[in-house]
């Protein structure tokens, strides 16, 4: 089954905001998927919704093949990683990236084993003892994502993780996510407002419009020019 796959999702928010209207989209097992959209088209809210943070008002949500519709987050097999990191300023990165697998009560041998492995796996092998205020904004992305990746979940979600870069740790941040997404082939949902980094990261690409998809496909095929 498709990893991810939305039928006629739609958000409406108390007041009347129609976030998401009718949303139809499948996105495949290891594919780079980028939610391309101005400021105010729904980006976060389809994000918040596929992780269970916002629950749909109508439609299907399904992941893996499974009806997760009105699961919570943590039944899912998502994980997320936010545009300003969210770690945990008291906690090492250690302790950071084994958070999630300390909620999901893996045992604590297993746990450090893993939070050890991702952070070597993220360069981030000689930085496990400090905590996220030692750290350069490059490293707490990296740490975050590390943080995402230790239970290894089927789909990972990204609302705008380089926003907060300069640009050039966002070129290298860019570098790192593609090679980690070739090597691991975890299916990826990816938002972003930077037409440049749509295109330099996904397979394929929604451009997304007041709660509706426009246009859906490869990159070549959203920027030909007419
Ligand atoms: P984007 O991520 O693309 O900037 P959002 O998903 O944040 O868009 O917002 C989509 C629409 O839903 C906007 O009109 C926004 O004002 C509205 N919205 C977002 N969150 C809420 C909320 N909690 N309550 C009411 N309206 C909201
Ligand atoms: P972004 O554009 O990065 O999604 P926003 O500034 O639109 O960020 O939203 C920040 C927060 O405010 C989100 O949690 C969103 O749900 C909430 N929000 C956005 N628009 C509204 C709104 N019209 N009413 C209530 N909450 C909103």
């Amino acid at each position: 089954p498709a990893d991810l796959a939305l039928d006629r999702l739609t958000k409406v928010y108390p007041g009347g905001v129609r976030a998401l209207d009718g949303l139809e989209l499948t996105v495949r097992d290891g594919e780079f998927f980028a939610l391309l959209g101005p400021s105010g088209c729904g980006k976060s809210t389809l994000l918040r919704t596929i992780a269970g943070l916002e629950t749909a008002t109508s439609g299907t949500l399904h992941i893996g093949g499974r009806d997760v519709t009105a699961l919570p987050p943590g039944a899912r097999d998502i994980a997320m990683v936010f545009q300003d990191y969210a770690l945990f300023p008291h906690m090492t990165v250690e302790e950071n990236i084994a958070y999630p697998l300390k909620v999901r009560k893996t045992g604590r041998a297993e746990r450090t084993a893993r939070a050890r492995e991702t952070a070597a796996e993220l360069g981030l092998g000689h930085l496990t003892g400090r905590r996220p205020g030692q750290l350069s904004g490059g490293q707490q992305q990296r740490a975050a994502l590390a943080r995402a990746m230790a239970c290894r979940p089927r789909v990972f979600l990204f609302d705008e993780p380089l926003s907060n870069l300069d640009a050039r740790m966002r070129l290298e941040a860019r570098t790192f996510l593609k090679k980690l997404q070739r090597e691991l082939g975890v299916t990826t949902v990816f938002v972003t407002h930077d037409q440049a980094e749509a295109l330099a990261l996904a397979d394929r690409i929604a451009v997304m419009e007041t709660g509706r998809l426009r246009q859906v496909g490869t990159p070549a095929e959203i920027f030909r020019r007419p």
